[in-house]
């Protein structure tokens, strides 16, 4: 029988209509459908009549074993000459394990094609009104996870490059880590008064966005209760969301149309 294929799409950050062309075409052809926590659910209408559809959301403490279980689904429901879609939010590639998944694919000798999706790091802050970079205020960008590992002394962060080289920082799964976050920015050079936001749930007809600096943001997180998801964004092209914030009061006025 001839081989399935798998196709590793971005779902995007929430809102469904930001997943692309060919990442809505990929739902509408597979067989299977194997989606993330943080998939819009609504993506799934789009799946064809009788396509099986799969939750990997990941249990916190289990993430290895869960994940092999996953690569091993993904190449079982290849080998049955299935199209599967492995649905992920975000882009796959920005902390989205494709990397383990695709190299399991290649052992396994299973085609597989990778889609890019829209990351929340950027598309987070476009729906607060935060354009990442900025002629004026930003050139240069990093996406960094910022998940606990300190506590374990893991944290393999190089905070000197980051707070003295790079105008606007993106965290990942900051929120819990906030306070490290804070410290560590001003302690390697970056300014207490440094703009920050933190945006929950972007792009959803929930987001929620909170300013502060630096050294305030971590009592404003308490104050409004701010939870993951959410994307911790630290630089000057925070302070352009007083004049372009546009999607908070479109959501609160109206439901979204085009
Ligand atoms: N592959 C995803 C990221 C997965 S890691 C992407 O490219 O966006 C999960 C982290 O992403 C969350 O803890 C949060 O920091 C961020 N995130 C994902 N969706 C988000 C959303 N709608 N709003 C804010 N942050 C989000």
């Amino acid at each position: 029988m001839n081989k399935g294929k798998v196709f590793l799409v971005g779902a995007g950050p929430g809102d469904p209509k930001l997943i692309t062309v060919k990442g809505m075409e990929c739902l509408q052809a597979a067989d299977v459908i194997a989606y993330d926590r943080l998939v819009n659910k609504e993506l799934l209408a789009y799946a064809k009549k009788g396509a099986e559809l799969i939750f990997c959301g990941k249990l916190p403490g289990k993430h290895a074993l869960i994940q092999e279980q996953i690569n091993r689904l993904l190449v079982e429901k290849a080998e049955q000459g299935l199209i599967v879609v492995r649905l992920k939010g975000g882009d796959p590639c920005v902390f989205g394990r494709v990397g383990e998944e695709a190299e399991e694919l290649a052992n396994s000798g299973i085609p597989f094609e990778i889609v890019p999706g829209i990351t929340a790091g950027i598309a987070a802050p476009a729906y607060a009104g935060i354009p990442i970079t900025h002629r004026d205020h930003a050139s240069s960008f990093a996406i960094v996870t910022a998940h606990g590992r300190e506590q374990k002394g893991e944290d393999h962060i190089n905070w000197e490059a980051l707070a003295q080289g790079i105008d606007t920082i993106a965290f990942y799964m900051g929120v819990g880590n906030l306070p490290h976050i804070c410290s560590q920015l001003i302690h390697h050079g970056k300014k207490p008064s440094t703009p920050v936001a933190l945006i929950e749930w972007g792009t959803t007809t929930v987001q929620r966005t909170v300013t502060g600096e630096l050294s305030t943001i971590e009592q404003k997180a308490k104050e409004h209760q701010i939870t993951n998801p959410a994307i911790v964004l630290v630089g000057e092209v925070v302070g352009l969301r007083e004049k372009i914030s546009w999607f908070e009061d479109a959501i609160l006025k109206q439901p979204m149309t085009l």
